[in-house]
């Protein structure tokens, strides 16, 4: 079935709508990619509403961090965002003429009678279903304090043709007139999002399946005012490895964490996300261009999927290597704070095919740019001392003698003189790479050892070796 033949030949038109109550989380920036991919694959629309109703709760450092995440996630929304709170009075238009079609009703409920309602369902021990004496009554006196109640259907059943989670149905007499207008006037976050969602022309939902409880109280708002319905898709939650709901427990859940401390570049995270509740075949590494032509609900899983560390990782490494070096070079310098004209740029770029084949992040990167930095004499790691004790001088000064006879600098001849060091001294070529590595660099681990010596150059290279001759 075609999209467009569900939405009766309107346009598609998807939407991600995060509450800023906090920052953009990988469950959110996955229900916005998947929203974005849908939109794009049936070339439709994919708008964003900042759902700021909460006004206590919600914070532009949220909403700044939610459009900084997804313009970094290229998760670009078309049009302008919308926000929700600035929507109120025509939510509230739309409560008044749903009074008025006999659709929901004004509630003059006491705090007290609704306390001995609950009261009563606790001792029953029921859940909590209003059931309003006003529901009836047009006689309540406007100057009074009211709520606006939706007249829910009493009987009945209602059946959502959930494009993820299959058809589910609930019987209406286990709904209960929800509030849509509170006593101030404001509207209720349910009655909001249904407005703003027909208003923007939203055709699918798509959104984590906590809210499919929504979903049916949100339906009979549809039905009171005539609109057509959307098309549902819930999808599950990301659960962590341990296969508990994802939560702070399991590490950083905000993406700028995944960025700024993690290292991972956004191309390798959005395919991480992507997979993570979404298949085609066998495909792995998938890029946006595909992920676009490929993508549909019908193989988004339905259970929750596991946050997998290690696989983001491995992915990540991937990308590294197949990103340009001048902007993975860019991001070291970044993390470095290098100024624009910094003449140490040129050996960073020139050591990144170097750098990014063992990298798994950018920390990596910065970690293993380290040698380019340090000046003469070198701080040497503690594991990395011993190394330059023992026959390591002897071994250094014949190296140092042997590397400075080089006329070309380059890995060939630099590969074969240190063999030829190791040779004529009778020992094995990691008891010469190794003193050569720890005075090169000062650790155990670095990239090759002629690339060191090549991106040093021969000064740097041979000064940093006469530090350690006996
Ligand atoms: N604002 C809701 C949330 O952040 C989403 C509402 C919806 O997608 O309908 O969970």
């Amino acid at each position: 079935m075609s999209a467009t033949d569900i939405t009766g030949g309107r346009p598609v038109v998807t939407r991600f709508a995060p509450s800023p109550t906090g920052f953009l989380h990988i469950g959110g920036a996955r229900t916005a990619l998947f929203n974005l991919l849908f939109a794009r694959h049936h070339g439709g629309k994919f708008l964003l509403r900042i759902e700021d109703t909460d006004r206590a709760r919600s914070t532009q450092p949220a909403i700044d961090a939610i459009l900084d995440g997804m313009r970094w996630l290229g998760l670009d929304w078309d049009g302008d965002a919308v926000f929700q709170f600035a929507r109120a009075d025509r939510h509230a238009a739309v409560a008044r003429a749903m009074v008025d079609g006999g659709h929901a009703y004004r509630c003059y409920l006491t705090q007290d009678e609704l306390a001995a309602m609950r009261a009563e369902a606790q001792a029953a021990k029921k859940p909590l279903r209003i059931r309003s004496p006003w529901r009836d009554r047009t006689d309540g006196p406007l100057d009074q304090p009211h709520v606006v109640r939706l007249k829910a259907p009493l009987d009945g059943a209602t059946t959502i043709h959930d494009r993820v989670q299959g058809e589910v149905t609930v019987q209406n007499a286990e709904l209960d007139d929800l509030v849509l207008l509170r006593s101030d006037g404001t509207p209720t976050y349910m009655l909001a999002v249904v407005v703003d969602d027909h208003d923007m022309g939203v055709t699918h939902v798509i959104r984590g399946d906590d809210h499919l409880n929504n979903a049916f109280r949100q339906l009979p708002i549809y039905c009171a005012n005539g609109w057509p319905e959307p098309v549902y898709a819930h999808i599950p939650l990301i659960h962590g490895s341990d296969g508990a709901k994802l939560s702070k427990r399991h590490g950083a859940v905000g993406i700028e964490a995944y960025r700024d401390d993690m290292g991972i570049l956004p191309e390798a995270l959005g395919n991480y996300l992507l997979r993570l509740g979404w298949g085609h075949g066998d495909e792995e590494f998938i890029t946006r261009e595909d992920a676009i032509r490929w993508f549909d609900l019908d193989s988004v899983g339905k259970s929750p999927s596991r946050f997998d560390i290690k696989k983001l990782e491995n992915m990540n490494g991937h990308y590294i290597r197949a990103a340009e070096d001048a902007r993975l070079a860019e991001m070291v310098a970044d993390r470095l704070g290098l100024a624009p004209d910094d003449a140490r740029r040129a050996p960073l770029l020139a050591a990144m095919p170097v750098l990014k084949v063992r990298a798994a992040n950018i920390g990596d990167l910065v970690d293993g740019a380290g040698f380019l930095f340090v000046s003469r004499p070198l701080p040497i790691a503690d594991d990395a001392a011993p190394l330059l004790g023992g026959e390591a001088p002897m071994l250094l000064a014949r190296l140092h003698a042997a590397l400075d006879a080089l006329h070309n600098w380059d890995t060939e001849a630099l590969e074969d003189a240190v063999r030829k060091v190791a040779e004529d001294a009778g020992v094995k070529l990691g008891q010469v790479a190794q003193p050569l590595r720890v005075a090169l660099t000062g650790r155990r681990t670095s990239p090759g050892i002629f690339d060191v010596l090549i991106l040093l150059g021969r000064d740097e290279g041979l000064a940093r070796i006469a530090d350690h001759i006996a």
